[in-house]
């Protein structure tokens, strides 16, 4: 196991990632921006370095000042968190040449699964349901295009091979407006990507989000942690989780999560990760694979009882991995509502000083987040201030624990959009369960 581990990221990820490597007896060390010196993780941590200014890319994102940190604490592993580093593949090739491990898979996996076109191929080649498509890059010949869209039939969506965060992607309804809008994605690609390759995907029209959890050890081990439902989302930015993912066939989710594992021992895959799929009249249509841990993981943690982080720790370390399927038995149900400092009918930011902070509580609440009261929200990060979750033996019962949660908590001094969960839970369609991808910008009216 690690001697020591630096955290390369902010906020309640590092905390998280912080109290796993305790329990683990890790010695932790946390980097910082210079703003950031009054985070939670930072005064818990065994060590902290400044690394830089405020802006990420001066810190949080700054690659030489992470692994100069790593060098004068005599940290042996770096764990990225989620966003800022956590997929980038150059960063770790340079953390593995200098010597330390990286906790995630090899970057020619992170290479490979970035790239959309090389990652369907792979997965294809595993089993993994993808949607009806191009096989790979749409060629240059119009034509040929025109027969490829027909034979998937309209509408459909042309998608950037290195395309993220939801850029890069348009839907064509009609032949007509096929070619100029492949030469508008590709042209857009190239800018923002710089790699103009495009391919073509059915475009489903009420898909909902459906995501699979895995842990695999790259040495020939692979599990999944079963699934979660995503689909409430503004803006391609998920809102509110839950786990299992409501209304699906058991032999129909059994069939795609194995698919899953299989498709991790095939890519020699090491680490947390995810399948992303759409779920669409009861068929999984895998969509891009996320190569680490995620903000909604601690509801795939409540509903197994098994300890993401210190298992992908674990197996980043060189062990093997300490579960069998036969041992992630999936019980009750849990929600992640997502708290940020945000106005919740603008959804504009709302960063400022939190004067009181209170945390809600009880059975089967859980409580990830970093503030306090007093703490500041900075201006310059993402607006996640905090995740509440919620478990119960039943869907029902998560769901009023998550409502009685949302009516408890207290968090003045700011705006955020608690208003906008407490009505999420409350919303007689979500209760239902089964909502699609659309739903709640349907419901903001946007
Ligand atoms: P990114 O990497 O930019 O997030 P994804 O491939 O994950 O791109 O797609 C982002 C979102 O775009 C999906 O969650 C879904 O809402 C929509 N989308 C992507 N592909 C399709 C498709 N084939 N049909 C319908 N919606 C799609």
């Amino acid at each position: 196991m690690f001697d020591k581990v630096l955290i390369a990221n902010r906020g309640e990820i590092a905390l998280r990632v912080l109290r796993a490597c305790k329990e683990l007896g890790i010695k932790t060390v946390a980097v910082h921006s210079k703003i950031d010196s009054n985070l939670k993780h930072v005064r818990l941590a065994d060590e902290s370095v400044c690394i830089g200014p405020n802006p990420s890319p001066k810190s949080y994102l700054n690659v030489p000042a992470i692994i100069s940190a790593m060098e004068i604490t005599d940290s042996v592993a770096v764990h990225p968190g989620y966003g800022f580093l956590a997929e980038n593949a150059d960063f770790a090739e340079q953390v593995q040449k200098s010597g330390f491990t990286f906790i995630g898979p090899d970057p020619e996996t992170i290479r490979t699964m970035g790239d959309k076109v090389a990652a369907i191929a792979a997965m294809r080649k595993a089993g993994v349901p993808t949607v009806p498509g191009s096989d790979g890059p749409l060629p240059e010949d119009r034509e040929e295009c025109m027969a490829i869209a027909k034979r998937i039939g309209y509408p459909i969506i042309i998608k950037a091979a290195a395309g993220g965060g939801g850029r890069g992607m348009r839907v064509v309804h009609t032949e007509a407006a096929l070619v100029n809008a492949i030469q508008l994605t590709k042209t857009e690609a190239g800018t923002i990507f710089g790699d103009d390759c495009v391919y073509m995907e059915k475009f489903l029209l009420n898909p909902r989000h459906v995501e699979v959890q895995v842990m695999s050890d790259g040495q020939g081990n692979a599990v999944h942690l079963g699934d979660r439902d995503c689909s409430l989302q503004r803006r391609h930015q998920k809102v509110l989780e839950e786990a299992p993912a409501p209304g699906i066939p058991a032999d129909v989710r059994d069939a795609c999560a194995t698919s899953c594992v299989q498709a991790c021992i095939d890519i020699g895959y090491k680490g947390a990760g995810t399948f992303e799929f759409l779920y669409e009249n009861g068929g999984f249509y895998f969509i891009e694979m996320n190569t680490r841990i995620q903000v909604e993981h601690p509801v795939s943690e409540m509903v197994t009882g098994i300890d993401l982080i210190k298992e992908q720790i674990r197996v980043c370390s060189g062990e093997k991995l300490s579960i069998t399927q036969a041992d992630v038995k999936i019980q009750g149900h849990s929600f992640e509502c997502r708290i940020n400092a945000e106005d919740p009918v603008t959804f504009m930011p709302c960063p400022g000083k939190i004067d009181t902070f209170h945390a809600p509580g009880g059975l089967g609440i859980r409580v990830d987040s970093h503030i306090y009261s007093g703490y500041t929200v900075p201006p310059t990060y993402d607006s996640m201030i905090a995740k509440i979750i919620s478990y119960g033996d039943t869907r029902e019962e998560a769901l009023t624990r998550m409502r009685n949660a949302l009516d408890e908590i207290v968090i003045s001094g700011i705006r955020t959009n608690i208003p906008l969960q407490k009505d999420l839970v409350r919303d007689e369609a979500f209760k239902q369960g089964c909502v699609n991808i659309h739903y709640l910008e349907k419901k903001l009216g946007m």
